[in-house]
């Protein structure tokens, strides 16, 4: 189970990605994870990336698919992963055919289908935990009324670039570079759409008849 989880940010490629890898027991790769973590470190990479991420713009395409190589090499890759903000760019999604050449290909691509405004909505509503990571919505899933997490108890924080300006401009990277990947899977006949307005479930069983597809094909 090879995939990759396109979408706009906010579409719900994260709440998802995280429980199907759990579910089929294959790692979620999030390139934006691996850069938050790397900034949260103060390494190199998380140095080079902070300002590009506070902007909302997009981090080089040639640290990125260095990153991706030396993660789709380890174990744990072995029978599959979600990629999830991964690629982001049409180079991006050619090294990554080039990098599976002499492996498996990509089963197929999941799009997560959201108009805008609820993107905006949705983005500028969004928390996290600072402590589990879990993901919450003020409006459709909130945290506790202590504004704590109801998992682990931990403060609940919005992410810099959650903020409206900067969500924005994210919006605006991605129809310029990433929108575009929507004709490269489909031309490789690759390309699954979801209606990513429909409720966490729904979308969840959406996913996985088309989980199902790749299993069989
Ligand atoms: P995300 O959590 O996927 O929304 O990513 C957060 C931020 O990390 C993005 O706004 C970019 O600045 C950066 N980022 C994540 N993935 C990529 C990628 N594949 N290419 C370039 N920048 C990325």
């Amino acid at each position: 189970m090879r995939t990759i989880f396109l979408g706009a940010p906010g579409t719900g490629k994260g709440t998802q990605a995280s429980v199907l890898a759990e579910k089929y027991n294959i790692p979620q790769i999030s390139t934006g994870d691996i850069l938050r973590q790397a900034v949260s470190e103060g390494t190199e990479l998380g140095k080079q990336a902070k300002s590009i991420m506070e902007s909302g713009g997009l981090v080089s395409d040639d640290i990125i698919i260095a990153l991706i190589k030396e993660r789709l090499a380890r174990p744990d890759c072995a029978s599959g992963y979600i990629l999830d903000g991964f690629p982001r760019t049409v180079p991006q999604a050619q090294s990554l055919d080039d990098i599976l050449q002499d492996s498996a290909p990509i089963d197929g691509v999941v799009y997560f289908d959201v108009p805008e405004e609820i993107i905006i909505t949705r983005l500028t509503s969004r928390r996290v935990c600072s402590k589990c990571g879990y993901i919450y919505n003020l409006i459709t899933d909130p945290p506790s009324e202590d504004g704590k997490c109801r998992i682990c108890g931990g403060e609940i924080m919005q992410r810099d670039d959650d903020k409206e300006e900067t969500v924005r401009n994210r919006l605006k990277v991605y129809k310029e570079k990433t929108a575009p990947l929507k004709d490269y899977y489909l031309e490789q006949q690759k390309l699954y759409v979801v209606d990513g307005t429909r409720n966490v479930d729904q979308v969840r069983a959406d996913i996985d008849k088309i989980f199902q597809k790749f299993s069989k094909a």
